[in-house]
């Protein structure tokens, strides 16, 4: 079976930097499961799965347009120093964690720092970055309807228990 959309689909993948640096890998993990075409992942490896089959290996590069976008420069805040989390020393390049607007953690970054104010940046850590993925298929098959409905998989085919359908709940 090959891959296309509303398929649920499982690979092993390791994301590098086009210097060779890994910024995440499945290694020593269960694979990533997801429906494809669904914006689950970036739009680069979507375009590079489309049409492989299980135990098939690729390596994907992609433009940052197509991975997690340019860095956009309205994405840095300045927050006066008041408002930083206390017991923190900061360092520029430091990551902490923000809330989302649905209350999920979202990495900031510390950019800069000043004498009253620290600039946070928002930006996705690999926005502007091209990347390149080692994937290997390990399953193809049709996603059941219950998770198209869902928009999220049900690994070993047993239900979330939610009944409500939920577009933006992610998995782990
Ligand atoms: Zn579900």
């Amino acid at each position: 079976m090959e891959i296309s959309n509303n398929k649920v689909v499982q690979i092993h993948y390791t994301g590098k930097l086009t210097d060779g640096t890994v910024f995440d890998s499945s290694e020593g993990r269960e694979a990533l499961e997801f429906i494809f075409g669904s914006g689950m992942i970036i739009p680069g490896l979507e375009e590079g799965l489309a049409g492989m089959k299980a135990t098939e290996k690729k390596t994907v590069e992609i433009g940052f347009e197509k991975a997690y976008g340019p860095v956009q420069e309205q994405a840095k805040q300045e927050v006066p120093k008041a408002q930083m989390p206390e017991g923190i020393e900061l360092q520029v390049g430091m990551q902490l964690a923000a809330q989302g607007p649905q209350g999920q953690p979202m990495p900031v970054t510390v950019a800069e720092i000043k004498d009253e104010t620290v600039v946070m940046d928002f930006n996705h850590p690999l926005a502007g970055k091209d990347l390149v993925f080692e994937v290997e298929v390990v399953e193809v098959r049709e996603a059941t309807k219950e998770e198209l409905e869902h928009g999220h998989t049900h690994p070993e085919g047993e239900s979330c228990g939610s009944e409500e359908a939920s577009e933006d709940k992610k998995e782990e």
